[in-house]
C-alpha cells in the first residue's frame, strides 16, 4: 500500500495501548480493497489487537430518502457477513457517525478513518478530531484516502480548470497508487464485546427505526452490495466494453452503471481500474474502449472530487462555476422562454418533450438515468425554469432525490457542468447565452432515441 494514501491528523501518546485499533467506515462501505481497513488491520498486528469496525448511521443524512438507505443497507448486510467470516467485528450505532463513535474513543490504540470528500462529511471527520485533541490526549488519529486511485490531495493542490489540467497529473501518478494486492489477515481475532444496535437481517425494521419520510417512491431495480457491483463489473468488461464507444446512444444500455455502487463505496475504483487493465492485458477489451473507460472511471471522477474538495460552495448557484459563465448568464436572465415548467410539472414528466419526459421517468422509476440523458434533462430544466438560479436548485433537488448515485461527488460537478463548469463557451445564442444548448433534433440525429423513450415508456406499467 501507498503511504502518502495516509494523513496523520492526531499524534496521541504511543505508550497507550488500549484494547483495539477502531476503522470508522463510513466512505467505503467495502471490504475489498479497503486501503483503510488495511491500514487499521496493519497497526492492530504490530501491537497485537484486535479491529473493530464502526459504523454510524444516521437517521438525518442530507437529503437521503428510504432508496438511498436501502440500498446503502443492502450493501452493509454484505460487509458485515464478510468481516464475521474474517473474524473481525464491527459495530453498527443508530445515530450520527461523528456522535456515535465518541464512547468507543477512550478504550482504543488508535483510529483509522477512510476519506471524505463533501462538505458534511469532512465536518463530522473534522469534529471527531477537534473532540480528540482536547479530550484524548492517548489518541493517534489517521485518514486513508482510499475512495480515489490517486487520492485528492496528492493529485492536485488547488481546483482544477477541467479535465485537461487535471488528466496529465493522474497520468503521471496513477502506477504509484495501484498499490492494493490483498487484505492482511487479522492476528488477533479476539472479539471485541460490543453491542451492535441493529440487526440487518430484518432490513424492513432497520428502515423503520429510522423513521424516514414516507413518501411514495416506485421500488428500483438494482441491488446494493459488493457481490452485485463485481457481477456488473464483469458483465461489462465481458459484453457491454465492445459497444462502450458508443455508449453515447441511450437507447443501448452499454455503461457500466457502477456509479451508484462507487458512490457508496461497494466498490472502489482500483479494483474497476485493475479488472479492467487486466482485461486489456489478456485481450479481452479494445485499447481505444479501455482509454475511454479509464477518461470517464478516474479522470472525469476524480475531476468531481477535485471540484468538491476545492472549491468551496461546490453546492450553491453563486459560487459552483465560472465568471465568464455568470456573465453570460446575467446578460441572458430575462431572455424570453417558450415554455415555462413548474417543478410539479418536471417532476411528474409532464412537458411537451417525450424525451425529456422519458429521461425523467428513467429516473423516477429506476433511480439511474443514462448519462447522455442527464446532460439533455438538466439542459432543459435551464430552458424552461423563470430563472438559473432556480433552474439550479430543481436540477440538485431530483438529482439527489431519485438518483441512487445522488449526492455525489460527481452530481455537483455533472450539475455545474450544466452551468459551464469544467467545459469551455459555446457560440452565444438566446437564453443559454454561452452555455453548451442541446436539443431534441440533436438526439434524433445521432440516436435511435424514439427507441430509448419507447422503452422507458414500457417501464412500471
Ligand atoms: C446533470 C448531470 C448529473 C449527474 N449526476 C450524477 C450523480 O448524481 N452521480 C454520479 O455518480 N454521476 C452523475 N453524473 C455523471 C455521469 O452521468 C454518471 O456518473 C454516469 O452516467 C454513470 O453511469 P455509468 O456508471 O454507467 O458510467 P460509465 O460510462 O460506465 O463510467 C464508469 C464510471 O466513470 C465515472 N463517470 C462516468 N461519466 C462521468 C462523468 N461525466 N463525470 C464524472 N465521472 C463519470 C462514474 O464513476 C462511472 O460509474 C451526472 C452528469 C450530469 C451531466
Amino acid at each position: 500500500m501507498n503511504f502518502n494514501r495516509v494523513l496523520l491528523l492526531k499524534k496521541g501518546n504511543s505508550d497507550h495501548k488500549g484494547k483495539y485499533v477502531i476503522y470508522w467506515m463510513q466512505q467505503s462501505q467495502r471490504v475489498h480493497y479497503n486501503h483503510a481497513l488495511e491500514y487499521a488491520i496493519q497497526i492492530a498486528n504490530q501491537n497485537d489487537l484486535p479491529v473493530l469496525v464502526y459504523f454510524g448511521l444516521s437517521a438525518n443524512y442530507p437529503e437521503a430518502n428510504r432508496r438511498h438507505y436501502q440500498f446503502m443497507l443492502e450493501g452493509l448486510k454484505e460487509v458485515f457477513a464478510i468481516l464475521r467470516n474474517f473474524k473481525i467485528s464491527y459495530v453498527l450505532k443508530l445515530a450520527s457517525p461523528e456522535v456515535g463513535i465518541l464512547p468507543y474513543l477512550d478504550q482504543t490504540h488508535c483510529l483509522v478513518m477512510d476519506q471524505g470528500y463533501l462538505r458534511h462529511q469532512r465536518q463530522w471527520r473534522d469534529d471527531v478530531v477537534k473532540y480528540a485533541k482536547t479530550n484524548l490526549e492517548h489518541l493517534s488519529i489517521f485518514c486513508v484516502d482510499t475512495d480515489l486511485i490517486v487520492p485528492v490531495l496528492i493529485a492536485s493542490q488547488k481546483a482544477e480548470y477541467g479535465a485537461y489540467t487535471l488528466r496529465p497529473k493522474i497520468r503521471r501518478l496513477v502506477n504509484e497508487f495501484r498499490d492494493f494486492t490483498r487484505l492482511s489477515v487479522l492476528k488477533n481475532q479476539n472479539q471485541v464485546e460490543i453491542s451492535s444496535d441493529d440487526d440487518l437481517s430484518d432490513m424492513n425494521h432497520t428502515l423503520k427505526r429510522l423513521n424516514l419520510d414516507h413518501e411514495d417512491m416506485p421500488q428500483i431495480p438494482y441491488q446494493g452490495g459488493y457481490l452485485e457491483a463485481s457481477k456488473l463489473c464483469l458483465l461489462f468488461i465481458t459484453y457491454k466494453s465492445s459497444r462502450y464507444l458508443e455508449s453515447n446512444d441511450p437507447s443501448h444500455d452499454d455503461t457500466s452503471k457502477l456509479s451508484m455502487y462507487l458512490h457508496f463505496g461497494q466498490i472502489s475504483a482500483l479494483e474497476i481500474y485493475e479488472r479492467v487493465t487486466l482485461a486489456l492485458e489478456r485481450q479481452q477489451m479494445d485499447g481505444a474502449v479501455y482509454d475511454a473507460f479509464v477518461e470517464q472511471l478516474v479522470v472525469r471522477r476524480e475531476l468531481a472530487f477535485n471540484y468538491v474538495y476545492y472549491q468551496e460552495g461546490y453546492d450553491q448557484f453563486e459560487t459552483m462555476t465560472e465568471p465568464w459563465a455568470y456573465m453570460t448568464m446575467k446578460i441572458h436572465h430575462l431572455d424570453f422562454k417558450p415554455y415555462i415548467y413548474s417543478l410539479e410539472q418536471i417532476e411528474m414528466s409532464k412537458t411537451h418533450d417525450p424525451y425529456f419526459n422519458a429521461a425523467m421517468k428513467e429516473m423516477y422509476l429506476t433511480g439511474f438515468m443514462h448519462s447522455y440523458m442527464r446532460m439533455y434533462w438538466a439542459k432543459k430544466i435551464i430552458e424552461w425554469t423563470m430563472s438559473f438560479k432556480d433552474a439550479y436548485e430543481t436540477i440538485k433537488y431530483l438529482n439527489n432525490k431519485y438518483f441512487i448515485d445522488g449526492r455525489d461527488a460527481n452530481s455537483y460537478a455533472g450539475i455545474a457542468w450544466c452551468f459551464g463548469k469544467h467545459d469551455r463557451a459555446w457560440t452565444e445564442r438566446s437564453i443559454f447565452g454561452k452555455l453548451r444548448y442541446m436539443n431534441d433534433k440533436g438526439l434524433e440525429r445521432k440516436f435511435d432515441i424514439r427507441k430509448y423513450s419507447a422503452k422507458i415508456e414500457t417501464m412500471g406499467n
